[in-house]
């Protein structure tokens, strides 16, 4: 069986559009939403990401501003940066770019964000909401992969998900959004890669997601057929970006697979959007 593939670009560009609309209505009442990013020193990977976010930002006519501060920069001085955007009444998210310099502290910073300004889901008061199964301002990937999910039409009840990685960020908010959909859902990480383990919980997923950060993790002769298969996993392997899961011999035994790159990543930046919107008609 070949899987029908979730086209994550087309999602994205749905939630793109959606977005677009509410930003015309906030601004018909007079709410203008401007994202700030926050970045501490120069870093290749976070400067690419810095402009896509300013090019999608523009798209759909949320004002963006990036706040660049030196490599040197204390703790302190960030703290208090990020307390007077909270005070800024024309500031309506703000995002703090990773990775910071060495011996800055990213949770005890990341919780100085307002929670009601904090698109990124990353203040410790949004993941607390997760756990409480109201999520407020969630972390956008693990939003990205619900919409992803939703896309199939799969309903969550009494399914056997199995997520791998447990990161902050990915793999806990996605479990606990799963969870409180009423799945059956495990959570493997490096302990159970280590025992060997990782084959047999995979074996028994009828939905699995992957966000570890390891090319070809997961063989596609571990997907059970007709399984849902959500591979958040970037890797580079010579030119070529790819997932966490072996995506030609997985795809011929799942139902729907995300490819990568297009899949899940494409979502992601949709819902960051979506939760500047959010937070601004919540302000
Ligand atoms: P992370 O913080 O490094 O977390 C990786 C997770 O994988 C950890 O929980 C780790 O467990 C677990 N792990 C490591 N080796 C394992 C193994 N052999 N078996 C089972 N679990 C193992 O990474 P992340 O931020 O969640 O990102 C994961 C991947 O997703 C990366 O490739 C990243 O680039 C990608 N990503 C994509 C998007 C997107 O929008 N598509 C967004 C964010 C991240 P321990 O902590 O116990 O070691």
């Amino acid at each position: 069986m070949a899987a029908n593939l979730i086209p994550g670009k087309e999602i994205a560009t749905r939630i793109q559009e959606e977005v677009k609309q509410e930003v015309v209505e906030l601004k018909r009442k007079g709410v203008i939403p401007k994202l700030v990013a926050v970045q501490v020193g120069e870093n290749a990977a976070s400067a690419v990401y810095v402009k896509a976010q300013a090019r999608s930002c523009e798209k759909v006519g949320i004002n963006y501003r990036l706040h660049q501060l030196p490599a040197e920069t204390s703790e302190n001085e960030l703290i208090s940066t990020l307390q007077a955007l909270n005070a800024d009444s024309t500031v309506t998210g703000i995002i703090l770019q990773l990775p910071l310099p060495q011996g800055l502290d990213v949770r005890k910073i990341q919780s100085f964000i307002s929670p009601v300004k904090d698109v990124e889901g990353v203040n410790p008061t949004n993941m607390g909401w997760i756990v409480y199964g109201r999520p407020g301002l969630a972390p956008c990937t693990a939003l990205a992969v619900r919409e992803c999910l939703a896309y199939t039409g799969v309903k969550f009840y009494g399914k056997e998900v199995v997520m791998v990685g447990h990161s902050d960020i990915v793999g806990k908010p996605v479990a606990l959004l799963l969870l409180d959909q009423f799945a059956t859902t495990t959570v493997c990480h490096i302990g159970t890669g280590e025992r060997g383990l990782l084959p047999d919980h995979v074996r028994r997923a009828e939905i699995l997601i992957v966000a570890v950060g390891k090319a070809g993790l997961i063989k596609g002769e571990w997907v059970q057929e007709g399984a849902i298969v959500i591979d958040v996993g970037i890797n580079r392997v010579g030119d070529k970006i790819v997932g966490d899961v072996e995506f030609e011999p997985a795809s011929q035994r799942a139902s729907w697979i995300t490819p990568v790159p297009g899949g899940v990543g494409s979502v992601t930046t949709a819902m960051l959007l979506a939760n500047v919107v959010k937070a601004a008609e919540n302000l």
